[in-house]
């Protein structure tokens, strides 16, 4: 069998049988790689810890058909500072499930991956109020749907910005307005953001524009991808019932989830982010 190396930051995981695991990991030069993880579950397994969600890896897996097989992984940043902070485990979620929607199997996204272990690695050092927004809108913009932000997107009038609406493409003039009324400010650190201005960006305190710049991206993400980020909207679920409420089985809403056909895998019950064992 070919095998092949790569890095790789683990996105979910499901139990497969008794003793495996089904990994779904992002990484640079394959796209999003499904592989097997045999007897991960075992108590004594050298892959254990290595592989579990927000985990930075390089891995070396044998190419299957359907799904591949990891044979070697090495754990390469924790990320332990974001796993012991609940304000931070939901934007780290957020993350990982909107690359798991956006990223595809087998095709090289080094630019994608790049991006979310920088995202990561900001994360891991301090939560900053712009991050999960800055993420999102680079990421659509790294898609081709970013949105109109030097421009009215109805009219074309550089005048002043005061609208969003996703389903017209961006922000809006004044008479054009429609969708969500924005904030001159939340134009400008948009703007900041997606025109070279990230790292001052990330330097900003909490704020009115921090606040809608997240919730204007995470609407549009939505738009674009068609469904609901359910990380999104966990906040109060984790802060009340611990890491029991990452079951993912356990959710009203899983009409989304990706499971895994005819391999009987399912998807692990509070699989979310537990803390590391070692
Ligand atoms: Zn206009």
């Amino acid at each position: 069998m070919a095998t092949y190396s790569d890095e790789g930051v683990v996105l979910r995981t499901m139990r497969l049988g008794e003793a495996d695991r089904i990994v779904t990991l992002a990484t640079p030069e394959h796209g999003k790689v499904r592989a097997v993880a045999k007897g991960i579950r075992k108590t004594k397994s050298r892959l254990s810890g290595r592989l579990e969600p927000l985990t930075h890896v390089s891995m070396m897996c044998w190419r299957g058909r359907e799904l591949d097989v990891v044979s070697q992984v090495e754990a390469i940043e924790h990320f332990k500072a974001i796993r012991g902070d609940l304000e931070r485990v939901p934007v780290a979620m957020t993350m990982l499930e909107v690359v798991d929607h956006v990223a595809l199997e087998r095709h090289p996204m080094p630019e994608m991956f790049r991006m979310l272990v920088g995202a990561l690695r900001t994360l891991e050092e301090r939560l900053s109020p712009a991050l999960l927004g800055s993420f999102l809108w680079k990421l659509l913009v790294l898609e081709g749907v970013g949105p109109s932000i030097d421009q009215c997107a109805g009219c074309g009038s550089k005048g002043e910005l005061v609208a969003f609406d996703a389903g017209e493409g961006g922000f809006l003039c004044r008479s054009c307005r429609r969708g969500q009324a924005v904030g001159a400010e939340t134009v400008s650190l948009i703007q900041q953001v997606l025109s070279g201005g990230l790292r001052s960006a990330l330097d900003q305190p909490p704020s009115r524009a921090t606040a809608e710049a997240e919730r204007l991206a995470m609407l549009a993400t939505e738009y674009h991808l068609d469904r609901r980020v359910r990380s999104a909207h966990r906040g109060a679920e984790i802060s009340t019932a611990g890491w029991q409420g990452w079951s993912s089985t356990s959710s009203s809403d899983t009409a989304h989830d990706v499971r895994a056909p005819g391999t009987g895998a399912e998807e692990e019950a509070g699989a979310g982010l537990p803390p590391l064992a070692s």
